[in-house]
């Protein structure tokens, strides 16, 4: 099946449809493809998205953004995008149920994917809903003020987020996976800030309703099993940059986009937006990328419809 659109949206998360919702409503025709895996999806409750001091869960908000972008026109369809290409009136992205789109221009919004801690699919968003298992202090760690706070990932990067979390606890534990990284000057920081640092080597991690706990073999074949109210797992996100490393595109040390304002130079009509872009992976900065990367695309698109005054040109 072919599909035409002026304007396409990869992503249907809070960038894609923040971008699906303005273009909408700058009068452009949008189509929104998604594979159903946006990660707001799986947000129990969020307490720091504006608006909403009571809190709310990620398939309402998504639910009611799809609401507000399709209220206006947008039109959403559920499919992989695996192939996506420049061609000489726009783009042509090829999907997996064999489906092609064409469009004018893009707004890539395809987030990340988190690195996981290895536990079967069920009992891994089980504990995530039962708020044991979290990976975003930003994002929730208020909400785990005071209690028995572990890190997982002895390198520079967990030490960070346990050096994070000592806002929030004083009883912060950081945890090897599978080694010790860090150098006796790094060890003496935490220290300082008496976080726990433990030694040996995770065997298994059992969450259950109330919290979760950590088992470890030591050097020595000591085993071990620690309790904590949560486990924040450092090992950083995967971004799903694929489509535009097809296009050309390169990402930075992050494996990232790293803008979304430079786009326009290197692939005209291409803008992206979300935690594809920068790492603060907030919902808030998501519909905020989405809102400026739509309003670009629809000037550049305004701009090749000679619809601007001649020294405002080239528009961004
Ligand atoms: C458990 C959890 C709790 C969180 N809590 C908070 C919180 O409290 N506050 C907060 O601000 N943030 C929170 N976040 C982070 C927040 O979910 C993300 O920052 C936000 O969803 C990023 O939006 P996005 O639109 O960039 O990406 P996403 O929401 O991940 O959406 C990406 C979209 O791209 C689509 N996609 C990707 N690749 C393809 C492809 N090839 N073809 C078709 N579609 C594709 C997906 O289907 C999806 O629709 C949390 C995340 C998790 C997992």
């Amino acid at each position: 099946m072919a599909l035409d659109c002026e304007t396409l949206v990869i992503g249907a998360g809070p960038a894609g449809l923040t971008a699906a919702m303005y273009l909408a409503r700058y009068r452009r025709d949008v189509l929104v493809v998604h594979d159903g895996t946006a990660r707001a999806l799986r947000i129990p409750l969020t307490h720091n998205v504006p608006g909403f001091p009571e809190g709310v869960c990620g398939t309402d908000l998504l639910a009611r953004m799809t609401e507000h972008a399709t209220e206006y026109g947008a039109r959403l369809h559920k499919a992989l995008v695996t192939g996506l290409k420049r061609t000489a009136n726009g783009f042509t992205a090829q999907l997996d149920d064999g489906g092609a789109i064409t469009a004018r221009g893009v707004v890539l919004a395809t987030g990340i994917w988190l690195n996981e801690v290895d536990l079967p699919r069920e009992v891994h968003e089980q504990a995530i809903k039962d708020d044991v298992l979290r990976y975003c202090p930003i994002c929730d760690a208020y909400e785990h003020s005071g209690r028995e706070i572990a890190v997982l990932g002895a390198d520079l990067h967990g030490a960070a987020e346990a050096m994070f979390l000592r806002q929030y606890s004083d009883k912060v534990t950081l945890i090897p996976a599978w080694s010790d990284d860090l150098d006796a000057d790094q060890h003496h920081e935490l220290d300082d800030s008496d976080i726990t640092v433990l030694r040996g080597r995770v065997t298994a991690i059992e969450p259950d309703a109330d919290g979760i706990t950590v088992h470890l073999a030591g050097r020595d074949s000591t085993a071990s099993s620690h309790r904590f109210g949560i486990l924040y797992p450092a090992f950083g996100v995967t971004p799903r940059t694929d489509l535009a490393v097809k296009l050309g595109l390169e990402v930075n040390e992050d494996g990232r986009l790293g803008a979304l304002t430079h786009m326009k130079a290197e692939i005209p009509g291409f803008y992206a937006a979300g935690d594809i872009v920068e790492g603060l992976d907030q919902i808030s900065v998501a519909m905020g990328h989405g809102a400026v990367a739509a309003t670009k695309l629809h000037n550049y698109l305004r701009d090749e419809d000679d619809h601007v005054m001649s020294d405002q040109r080239p528009v961004d």
